[in-house]
């Protein structure tokens, strides 16, 4: 008998078995830690956003000098200044809202905010006589302004007010944009988030339409045609050929399915088409 003979610390087996239970205990523990973390960090945003509102509105109403409210670059730049910034993505975009109150907006976790592009278009008009110009220039001569015609001499305005008006083309995963005149001041706002430049003349893709006329949003899909940018557009003043976004009602169509529709009152809210337009595959499927 060896009865002499005391345990000391783990066997083998012991050791593996405690190993497997923390092992456990990680994976249940670890993604609560991480919801965790998520909700902290969202919170000290909120934080964060409301101290950048309250400083704002202070500066605003002591700025004794102004007689009218800080534009919306002005008070970009005041944001981009400020020690209030989120953590995880830094300055906030901040803008005017259609009631004239300063708007704060987080690119990381304002993700499913409202966007009005009208509102938004609106109010870029309003901060740029430029602007304004460019746009109902285009909407009046039914000209297009697209984000493959880069050397476009509009593009890096438009983007530039887009940006401003709080659509945030990189967050979005907005790939191609086109602004689309169609005559009376109106337009039609389409945006992807598929690579044109990568795809076939007459390929489908799916679009997001903001039409101006009525300030609503549809879903669906529009074909890959061919344009050519002239010289005395372009900023090189050279002609460039380019894939774009078709143009007009004909090369539109809505996206429906037995389970997907798009109600007249779905297409006044961005978020619900926005909603449509993410269950969308990248081009239609094939019909038998
Ligand atoms: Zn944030």
């Amino acid at each position: 008998m060896e009865q002499s003979q005391k345990k000391k610390g783990f066997t083998l087996v012991e050791l593996i078995v405690v190993l497997v239970i923390l092992a456990i205990l990680m994976a249940l523990i670890f993604p609560a830690l991480v919801k965790y973390i998520d909700k902290t960090h969202k919170k000290v945003c909120e934080l964060n956003k409301a101290g950048l509102l309250r400083d704002l509105t202070m500066e605003e109403v002591y700025d004794w000098r102004k007689d009218s409210s800080y534009d919306a670059v002005k008070l970009q730049e005041l944001s981009n200044q400020s020690e209030y910034k989120c953590a995880q993505a830094g300055p906030y975009q901040v803008s005017r809202a259609g009631d004239g109150s300063i708007a704060v907006v987080c690119k990381e976790h304002d993700t499913d905010y409202n966007f009005n592009m009208n509102e938004a278009l609106e109010h870029v008009m309003g901060t740029s006589e430029e602007v304004a110009e460019l746009i109902k220039k285009y909407a009046n001569e039914g000209k297009k302004i697209d984000s493959a015609s880069n050397t476009g001499k509009a593009y890096s305005q438009i983007l530039e007010a887009l940006n401003i008006a709080g659509f945030n083309v990189s967050k979005q995963g907005v790939q191609t944009w086109s602004l689309q005149g169609i005559g009376s001041g109106n337009y039609y706002f389409y945006w992807t988030t598929e690579d044109i430049a990568s795809k076939k003349v007459g390929d489908q893709v799916k679009v997001m339409r903001y039409n101006s006329a009525r300030g609503t949003y549809t879903a669906g899909f529009v074909s890959v045609t061919e344009e050519t940018l002239s010289a005395s557009d372009s900023t090189d003043g050279k002609s460039h050929k380019y894939n774009v976004i078709g143009r007009g009602d004909r090369s539109f169509s809505e996206y429906k399915t037995d389970e997907v529709s798009q109600s007249d009152a779905d297409k006044k809210n961005y978020s619900s088409i926005y909603g449509v337009f993410n269950k969308m595959p990248a081009q239609p499927e094939m019909k038998n």
